[in-house]
């Protein structure tokens, strides 16, 4: 059975170009509906919830420049249609599992590691995001192999 709507989802640093060209090429070859979605994390869980200082200006400017970047991004690799960008805010597990099953999408894709933001407290996004998924998760290798292996 082929899938019928992909949700990509990136994190919006350099390694999510090989996500959007792997997803790009999957959903020409399927012919199928494609939605992307990058989740804002809140700056609080960073600090556990507890900073004595007012951070929404910060978290005001991070949105704003979330939603820039993806909708460069969308543009650049051809993926933007009307409605089919969102940006979440929350933690990304719980958000990009909620849209999924909004979306009824059947195939989620991620990249198979990242560096970023509370993936280094916390451990990988991908990992996360198997436990509970509403439907297929495919990740894309975002390693560099060496010819050689
Ligand atoms: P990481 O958790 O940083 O190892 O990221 C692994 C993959 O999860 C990334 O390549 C993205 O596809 C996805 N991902 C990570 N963080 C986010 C986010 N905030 N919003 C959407 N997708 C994300």
């Amino acid at each position: 059975m082929a899938y019928s709507h992909l949700l990509i989802a990136i994190d919006l640093t350099e390694d999510c170009h090989r996500v959007l060209d792997r997803a790009n090429a999957l959903c020409q070859a399927l012919s199928c509906q494609a939605t992307l979605v990058h989740v804002v994390e809140p700056l609080t869980m960073a600090f556990g919830g507890d900073v004595p200082m007012d951070l929404s200006l910060l978290q005001q400017q991070q949105t704003e420049q979330a939603q820039n970047k993806l909708n460069i991004l969308a543009e650049q690799h051809q993926l933007l249609k009307e409605n089919n960008c969102h940006l979440r805010y929350g933690q990304p597990r719980q958000e990009i599992h909620l849209l999924a099953k909004e979306q009824h999408c059947d195939l989620i894709i991620v990249g198979s590691h990242g560096r970023h933001g509370l993936a280094l407290l916390l451990g990988s996004t991908t990992n996360d995001l198997l436990s509970g998924a509403p439907c297929d998760v495919l990740a894309v290798d975002l390693k560099d192999h060496d010819p050689e292996d």
